[in-house]
């Protein structure tokens, strides 16, 4: 089964909830950059500093400072057996600084699945969109309300509505996206190692797609 897999697509098309879901099932490390991010921001650590302005703005965190994030967190044990990367990498020279390091542990992406969704359904999901603060698990006002309003049904924290799902910022999220992140559905094409996966349907029949995917590399 595919050890190192990456989910692409743009933000609100369900990475994070997918990837959540395949490494539990598949007993691999869940990488997500976003909730690394966030997380250095929540404890205000230097990282977290340099990172939150791009964050607020819907802009990408510069190369070398996400990559060296990326490069710490691939070297702890728990990604040994594999990883499901959510949110990285993000642009070009990301994808080949991934190459890069997995080539150091003599692994490479063994498969990337490509899910998508029309832009009014991106925005109806960001939109309704509640995250925890505890562990960044997510709920949807109208889609999978939480059983309490405001509280996580997992962990009973607090839910509130990301900054970057704002109105505002969710267009410059899915243009950076366009412009940015989508030529990777061509860098990874070229190694044979896209599969399209439509992410409009119910989250369990794009699981069930994911893992029958995995399971034939
Ligand atoms: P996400 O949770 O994946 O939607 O990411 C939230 C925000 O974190 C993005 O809008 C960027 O500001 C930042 N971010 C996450 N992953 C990356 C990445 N691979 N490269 C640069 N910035 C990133």
């Amino acid at each position: 089964m595919a050890s190192f897999v990456i989910l692409l697509g743009p933000p609100g098309v369900g990475k994070g909830t997918q990837a959540k879901i395949i490494a539990e099932k598949t007993r691999r490390a869940h990488i997500s950059s976003g909730d690394l991010f966030r997380e250095n921001i929540k404890n205000q650590t230097d990282l977290g500093k340099k990172a939150k302005a791009y964050l607020d703005k819907g802009e990408l965190v510069p190369d070398d400072v996400t990559i060296d994030m990326i490069r710490d967190r691939l070297r702890q044990p728990d990604c040994q057996a594999g990883a499901i990367l959510d949110g990285f990498p993000r642009t070009p020279a990301q994808a080949e600084a991934l190459d890069a390091l997995l080539m150091d542990f003599r692994v490479q992406v063994d498969l990337v699945p490509n899910l998508t969704a029309p832009a009014s359904v991106l925005v109806d999901r960001i939109g309704g969109r509640l995250t925890c603060r505890a562990h960044s698990h997510v709920f949807h006002s109208k889609y999978d309300p939480p059983k309490v309003p405001g509280k996580c049904d997992l962990d009973g924290s607090d839910l509130y509505q990301r900054e970057d799902d704002k109105p505002e910022t969710v267009q410059r999220r899915i243009q950076v996206y366009m412009e940015q992140t989508a030529p990777l559905i061509e860098y990874y094409r070229h190694q044979g190692k896209i599969v399209e996966v439509d992410g409009t349907r119910e989250v369990n029949d794009v699981t069930s797609d994911l893992m029958d995917a995995l399971q034939k590399v």
